[in-house]
């Protein structure tokens, strides 16, 4: 195995690529922000962002290249194809399978789709100057892995003398066992994020012009770190102040080139933060969090920016680019610091579109100041709606918490794209019980998607399965159908599959499945016409108010509440524990309010959970 490497005196520059299918209408935040830490770093080094996947979305077309990018294994069947030719027909069987249904789908013929992604990837391989560089970066996430490998592979086979360092989310870990032996290519791997290795790797380099043995950089693995089991810890910077905004030249300039008819405006990605804040490292190795959650493997701890930066750099980046969609690539938006920020983006008056990701304990004001900078849509951690769930998902949330945010969300015009996942391993009858009940609820905020659970490597459930109920974990099949039995044998992927329950898993959550399903409909049919009405809604008239409440098929209703009937419902918009209800109405008496929560239960206009009221009908004045 090669990894000692002498460099020209004159490679001055570095390249980074990222390879299909990230979503091509966002430049890569990950090279992105390398660029621009590595160009302050060094102002004299070349560094050469390649948005790859921007070119083969170009080629096959935009509508077909987005239903390819949004499952896991039509993208990576395609270049697993190219990467194992002998194995074309697995891949191409996974990939049809796959495509069922989906109309975008339908005409693609996988061999020829394959061999068009091949000749763009020559193509990119021919246009780019390999030669005279100091390493060639790439960016490997979820859906990026056999195009990463095939691309490295055939440069490889060009330049066998180009340094090659992988990074991202696939390779942390338990994920870079066996790596160097199955792909000799690669010579380098970043373990966590990239700035600080790689810059000080890059440094090493230019001072020694060479790599190989004396190489020991925190953060950077080696077949030789490997072997003598060091230099695999984190190298992360303590203070993300020391970021400058992302640096997407390369991506608009990349797009420039195409004809008018497929140009678009780009979304930005931007970080404010890094890690998750509800996930905490433990000593013994073991961390906090959410059970099913392996997106913090590649951080230690939870890091912010400042508010000032936060700010600055979304009107840096959407000035320069022109540009007013901006999505937040946290795994969790900072919290502490939200008011702030989203006051300081709104002061910018722009009438930007944003995107994040948020948990369901955001109270009501930062949803509206978030609403009022222009957040048009947030996914918010939900997942389940049974509180007993939620406990074995370690979420740190109720279902009624879940309810009130999607209500919230209804009220202020934000869209709510959530999951809840089904066929979570260790769940039983009563937690699907308890999901039929509270459902009933929730017809009048927007659906939530179905999700199946899948065992995500490096996570909780993954690394102690037998609290779960799991009896044994590997790899996924459908990595059997694309790589070889030795490489599928060695390798750990980051979608794993398991023993244990399965069976009963489906069959036990068959009626939640077809209740998310009625459910949509619904929301669909009462919310056709041309004017978007709450499904239940409320207007007040200071001393009463008139709930309404949208019904299919049939008539609407129309509720009157008055005087202290008004007053407790106005009071429960946000939930309230039955004594504070009790205290705040101490002079009606408690059986009567008792007797009132009970019929707004009944009337499905209030929903309950553990003592704890929370009215579901939203006011239809949004200014109210
Ligand atoms: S699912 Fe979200 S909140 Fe839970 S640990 Fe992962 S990033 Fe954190």
């Amino acid at each position: 195995m090669k990894t000692k490497f002498k460099l020209k005196a004159s490679s001055e520059k570095l390249l980074l690529v990222s390879a299909p299918w990230p979503l091509y209408s966002r430049p890569s935040i990950q090279i992105g922000t390398l660029k621009a830490f590595l160009r302050k770093k060094f102002p004299d080094l070349k560094v050469d962002a390649h948005h790859f996947y921007l070119k083969v979305a170009e080629a096959i077309g935009y509508r077909r290249y987005q239903a390819i990018s949004e499952r896991t294994w039509l993208a990576e069947t395609v270049y697993g194809a190219l990467l194992y030719p002998e194995r074309t027909d697995t891949a191409e069987k996974i990939f049809y399978e796959q495509a069922k249904g989906n109309p975008l789908l339908k005409k693609i013929v996988f061999k020829n789709l394959a061999s068009q992604v091949r000749e763009v990837s020559e193509d990119f391989i021919h246009s780019v100057d390999w030669e005279d560089t100091i390493l060639a970066g790439f960016s490997i996430c979820l859906c990026q892995l056999t195009a990463s490998l095939y691309l490295i592979r055939e440069v490889k086979k060009r330049f066998p003398d180009l340094l090659i360092v992988v990074g991202g989310s696939v390779f942390t870990g338990d994920a870079t066992r066996n790596l160097f032996k199955t792909f000799p290519e690669i010579n380098a791997v970043v373990n966590g994020e990239g700035e600080l290795p790689l810059s000080r790797l890059v440094s090493d380099l230019r001072r020694s012009r060479s790599f190989g043995e004396t190489a020991r950089v925190k953060g950077i693995v080696t077949p030789e770190s490997t072997e003598n089991n060091a230099a695999s810890f984190f190298n992360q910077m303590t203070d993300l102040s020391d970021l400058s905004p992302p640096d997407y030249d390369d991506y608009f300039d990349l797009l420039q080139e195409f004809s008018p008819e497929k140009t678009f405006f780009p979304t930005l990605p931007m970080e404010m933060s890094r890690g998750c804040w509800w996930r905490r490292s433990l000593v013994d190795g073991e961390s906090t969090g959410c059970a099913f959650c392996n997106l913090n493997l590649q951080w230690d701890g939870y890091r912010t920016k400042n508010t000032l930066q936060t700010v600055s750099e979304i009107d840096h980046l959407t000035t320069k680019h022109k540009t007013l969609s901006v999505a937040f690539t946290d795994n969790l938006l900072p919290l502490k610091t939200s008011k702030d920020i989203f006051a300081g983006i709104g002061k910018l008056k722009k009438d930007l579109l944003l995107f994040g990701e948020i948990r369901a304990t955001t109270p009501r004001h930062i949803l509206a100041d978030m609403r009022m900078a222009g957040m048009e849509k947030v996914q918010i951690g939900i997942e389940a709606l049974s509180t007993r769930l939620l406990n074995k998902l370690n979420k740190g949330t109720t279902a009624i918490q879940n309810i009130e945010i999607m209500k919230h969300c209804e009220a202020l015009g934000i869209s709510n794209s959530s999951n809840l996942i089904l066929c979570f391993p260790g769940s039983d009858q009563k937690d699907v019980d308890e999901t039929l009940r509270n459902l009933e609820f929730t017809l009048p905020f927007r659906p939530l998607k179905m999700v199946y659970f899948w065992l995500g490597l490096g996570s909780p459930v993954w690394r102690h399965p037998g609290n779960f109920g799991i009896k044994a974990v590997f790899n996924h099949r459908n990595y059997a159908g694309i790589f070889p039995k030795e490489v599928f044998q060695s390798m750990q992927f980051t979608i794993q599959s398991y023993r244990g329950g399965l069976g009963h898993q489906r069959k036990l959550w068959t009626p939640v499945k077809k209740k998310l399903k009625a459910w949509k409909k619904t929301y669909d049919e009462l919310h056709r016409g041309s004017r978007h009405e709450n499904i239940l809604s409320f207007r007040d008239g200071r001393d009463f108010l008139i709930i309404r409440q949208k019904r299919t098929p049939g008539e609407h209703l129309t509720h009157r509440l008055e005087g202290t009937s008004r007053a407790i419902y106005l009071f429960c918009q946000e939930h309230r524990s039955l004594k504070r209800i009790l205290e705040r109405f101490s002079a009606v008496g408690s059986d009567k309010v008792v007797a009132f929560l009970r019929m707004m239960v009944d009337k499905k206009l209030m929903f309950e959970e553990n003592n704890k009221y929370l009215s579901l009908a939203v006011p239809a004045n949004p200014n109210s």
